[in-house]
């Protein structure tokens, strides 16, 4: 009936792929428009073909021959470069899957939501550092952003209905990821492998050390404030290590709404795929009585200093989300070359705020994608001054 044009960013990586998964299962409800990737240029061309994309684009223009080479004979368009991502970004759909890791996912969707599309949101960086552009954007041209994050997507699903002035608190929950039983001492001595292994859920690698270093639940912080407008004293986190229950939202009369779904991305994917409608998605069904317990203990940030970063990253607004993600992700990259320990991360990131705050450089009347490109940039430099 109502068949939806879609375009998937990122559509190689984890949340893309689970994407493509859901889109097979219902062939005649969607049309694919764009496929983006990145490195992984054979599996985007076999993508394409196979979903009869009308483009396909590789982030890296030096990736652009073995692209064509793989699309040879197929008719499909290719492309290369960050601004060919924008370009298929502005071709016309109904939905966009923004589900690049990082900053660079931000330009993209932007675009998209400028042509009116709605926007399924993977990429929590694009909300943490422009949340407020981002929520202008889709309301100025009449597109959605819809919460991809399983986090965001269950406090969504927890609110639908509900008056949001009701609200008292939001509170999101943390695995702990893979170091959340480690003695501290020996954290600092942790190494990628072993920060890149998740108890509860199968994610890429950045992500997946992300949650080990709970830098993850911090951008979930930020995000959630940008998202829903909540005030950084009504969001907490908890940690709970079984991952069935993603969020939970406090009203007013003191009852508290817990979204429980399986630890399986596709739930939150599904959601936002067909939103505003629930369609079956083919999820393992939880079966409570087997699941014997579910059990929370306190974020600490004693252990995850990321999330005490946070803090006053919601707090100072502005550009500091811009920043904060832009020094992490240099920090990751340090951390997953060898070149700097776990816990040298938060303080890199800390230090760099730190440095840009001296200068003034944090606070900002409006947010523009030209401000928040140039404080990711200076903040890159800075980062990659504190790790030497
Ligand atoms: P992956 O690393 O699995 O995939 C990332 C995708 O982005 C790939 O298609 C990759 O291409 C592409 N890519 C990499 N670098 C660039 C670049 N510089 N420019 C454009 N494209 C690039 O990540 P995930 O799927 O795990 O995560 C994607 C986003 O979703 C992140 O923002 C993450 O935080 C968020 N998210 C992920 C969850 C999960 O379960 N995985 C859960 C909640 C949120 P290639 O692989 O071809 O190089
Ligand atoms: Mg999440």
């Amino acid at each position: 009936t109502d068949r939806r044009r879609i375009s998937i960013f990122g559509a190689t990586g984890s949340i893309g792929q689970n994407t493509l998964d859901l889109v097979a299962r219902e062939p005649d409800r969607f049309e694919v428009v764009a496929l983006t990737g990145g490195r992984n240029v054979a599996q985007l061309a076999a993508d394409a073909r196979r979903f009869g994309a009308s483009l396909a684009v590789t982030a890296f223009e030096d990736a652009l021959p073995d692209l064509r080479a793989a699309l040879d004979g197929s008719g499909i368009e290719a492309a290369a470069g960050e601004a060919a991502l924008v370009e298929a970004a502005r071709r016309p759909a109904d939905l966009v899957m923004s589900a690049i890791v990082g900053a660079a996912g931000l330009a993209p969707g932007l675009a998209a939501l400028e042509t009116g599309a709605s926007l399924a949101l993977a990429n929590k960086e694009s909300m943490v550092c422009a949340g407020p552009l981002v929520m202008a954007t889709a309301e100025a041209h009449g597109g959605r952003v819809i919460p991809v994050d399983s986090e965001h997507s269950a406090v969504f699903q927890a609110l639908l209905g509900e008056d949001i002035a009701c609200v008292e608190r939001v509170i999101i929950t943390a695995s702990g990821g893979a170091f959340r039983d480690w003695p501290l001492e020996k954290l600092a001595e942790a190494t990628p492998a072993e920060a890149a292994t998740h108890p509860n859920w199968d994610m890429g690698q950045r992500i997946t050390i992300d949650s080990a270093s709970m830098f993850n639940k911090a951008l979930e912080l930020i995000e959630t404030k940008e998202f829903f407008g909540f005030a950084p004293s009504q969001i907490e986190a908890v940690v709970h290590p079984e991952s069935m229950i993603h969020a939970l939202v406090g009203f007013c009369d003191g009852g508290l709404m817990a979204h429980v779904g399986p630890p399986d991305m596709r739930h939150a994917i599904g959601f936002a795929l067909n939103y505003p409608a629930r369609r079956p998605v083919p999820v393992e069904r939880i079966d409570l009585a087997k699941l014997a317990t579910l059990t929370f203990r306190p974020a600490d940030e004693t252990r995850w200093p990321a999330l005490r970063v946070a803090r006053e990253v919601m707090e100072t607004g502005g550009l500091s989300g811009a920043v904060f993600n832009a020094a992490k992700e240099r920090a990751l990259d340090a951390f997953i070359d060898g070149r700097i320990g776990f816990l040298d991360m938060p303080r890199i990131v800390e230090r760099v705020l730190d440095r840009v705050s001296a200068k003034g450089g944090l606070n900002i009347d409006v947010i523009t994608l030209d401000k928040v490109l140039e404080a990711d940039h200076l903040a890159r430099r800075l980062a990659d001054e504190e790790i030497g």
